[in-house]
């Protein structure tokens, strides 16, 4: 069954709810409105119900957990936007395997940022040293930017479903939502 994602009455993110009972029960308790639904129909003794696909919170959840901040090029958020490739030979990296490499290296001042940290294979990266690309006769397959909203759920749940996707992607489209902050 397809997972729902929960929203702070902020719309911020929340919390992924894992099953459909829990989701439908934030729903029908009143504590949440389905702002998107899946077209599964569950049938009770009285109604049917459609499986919320997300849900907003009709109040504030205080959280203490950090709110996610993806303009840290973290590993996982790197290798999730290069799609696992080295970003030089197009190698296909692990979470184990990989690394970072600064296009602009730290010691000549480029930034930690996502848009100067690319993915790398181990010996791409000591190829690449304290150099920039040209210098070493090396080129990036891609240029790195910030993460889009679809990178982003990515790096909150390890495999998203089509169908999860679809229904979050287009509930996020249609409020003309940001989850996160870029
Ligand atoms: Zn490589």
């Amino acid at each position: 069954m397809s997972r729902c994602m929960v929203l702070n009455a902020s719309y911020e993110f929340l919390a992924i709810e894992e099953h459909w009972i829990d989701a439908l029960g934030l729903v029908l308790s009143g504590k949440a409105v389905p702002l998107e639904e899946y077209p599964d129909v569950v049938r009770g003794q009285r109604h049917n119900f459609r499986l919320p696909a997300v849900v907003l919170m009709r109040y504030q959840v205080k959280t203490l957990r950090r709110r996610q901040v993806f303009n840290v090029p973290t590993r996982k958020a790197v290798f999730i936007r290069d799609a696992f490739e080295c970003q030089y030979c197009g190698t296909r990296i692990s979470m184990t395997t990989g690394t970072r490499d600064h296009v602009i290296p730290r010691s000549r001042g480029g930034p930690d940022t996502m848009i100067n940290v690319v993915t790398a294979c181990r010996g791409c990266n000591v190829r690449k040293d304290d150099k920039l690309p040209d210098e070493v006769g090396m080129a990036l397959r891609n240029r790195p930017r910030a993460l889009t909203e679809d990178e982003k759920i990515q790096c909150l749940i390890k495999l998203v479903r089509a169908k999860e996707r679809n229904a979050w992607m287009g509930c996020l489209r249609r409020l003309g939502l940001g989850l996160w902050a870029a």
